[in-house]
């Protein structure tokens, strides 16, 4: 059964993917689960279909009840459509995950589990709760590249206490966690409109990780997952990074950075990037526990660095663009799964 929406843009027209630009857009390429299906079948198979276990090309069997499922004609073994996406296991109809893939990239802010259950009209929280941090665990490519290294441009590097309220748990409960913070500083070319702001500096990429404490080991070992050697820092007088020029790294410290002048005139990025996270969490999310923290700094990161390109993230939110183990719902309430961090630190 071909997917027929009767407008001339079904998904195997596209000679590339397509990604949609607007809801309209969105509802014309993805009208129903079949529609899903043939887009997850072209990102997988761009040349048709092949069998992986028996390498027989050929259009496979479908069925139009279990649009995630294709049989080979052959050896009549089945093969399913969201092996090695977010989507693997899961009993959420595929048009369900694509809304969801489609609102948490394009709304600059995201949203919360309670507000994405009332947008798609979902019965149940956990559902929602789910599918947001599967498509978290989207967010981190498990190859992550290591920021700076760039001619001319310096990486801040700094931490701050992360907390607040936490739900249910009533006013002035505090639990503050530890968040260690990487961001290229960049500068606008001299004449642009913008390059009186923060003398034209502005922030390119980021990298945030939870932090186990302030010790140099702890922090010298995330600027070592998050940040290329060579690159040069810019610190505070903290002593803990002490440590980083023997680890290959060109470093300046900034002296009196208790006075918030000095820090503002000297790490006025990475404030702005802590003052933005700071609020997101209070706002969006009222607050998160120390536990999820990380999946949430995953989710700043990914917005944050795509923010120039919002509909790009589409794509590898569903795990479509590459590979990503997700969890189950049981492992993220276990504490059994950990959330990926930048290059591994912490594992
Ligand atoms: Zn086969």
């Amino acid at each position: 059964m071909q997917a027929d929406n009767g407008v001339g843009m079904d998904v195997r027209d596209h000679a590339r993917l397509a990604f949609p630009r607007s809801l309209p857009e969105f509802q014309r390429l993805f009208p129903d689960d079949a529609a899903c299906a043939a887009y997850l079948e072209k990102s997988r198979w761009d040349g048709g279909f092949v069998c992986p276990h028996c390498q027989m090309g050929g259009e496979p069997f479908r069925f139009d009840n279990r649009r995630g499922v294709l049989r080979c004609r052959q050896c009549r073994k089945n093969t399913g459509l969201t092996v090695g996406t977010v989507m693997e296991r899961s009993h959420t109809p595929l048009s369900v995950w694509y809304w969801a893939a489609y609102l948490v990239a394009s709304q600059t802010q995201g949203m919360s589990a309670v507000q994405f259950q009332r947008q798609l009209g979902l019965t149940r929280y956990e559902t929602a709760f789910g599918i947001l941090h599967k498509l978290r665990a989207g967010m981190v490519r498990p190859d992550q590249d290591r920021i700076g290294a760039r001619v001319g441009e310096h990486v801040e590097v700094d931490e701050t206490y992360v907390g607040g309220k936490t739900r249910g748990e009533g006013r002035g409960v505090h639990h503050k966690t530890l968040v260690a913070a990487a961001v290229e500083v960049r500068h606008r070319k001299p004449g642009t409109a913008q390059d009186n702001r923060k003398d034209g500096r502005y922030a390119g990429r980021v990298r945030l990780a939870v932090a186990p404490d302030r010790s140099a080991e702890s922090l010298c070992k995330f600027v070592g997952s998050a940040v290329m050697p060579g690159t040069l820092l810019v610190t505070d007088d903290w002593s803990a990074y002490g440590g980083l020029r023997a680890r290959g790294y060109d470093h300046h410290a900034i002296a009196e950075c208790g006075d918030p002048d000095v820090a503002e005139e000297f790490l006025p990025i990475s404030h702005l990037v802590f003052s933005n996270l700071k609020t997101w969490l209070n706002g969006i999310h009222h607050g998160v526990s120390a536990k999820h923290l990380q999946a949430y700094l995953n989710e700043f990161t990914f917005r944050f660095n795509r923010r120039f390109y919002p509909f790009n993230a589409f794509r590898s939110l569903l795990g479509i663009a590459g590979d990503t183990t997700a969890p189950t719902y049981a492992q993220l309430y276990s504490g059994e799964w950990e959330h990926p961090r930048c290059s591994g630190y912490g594992s």
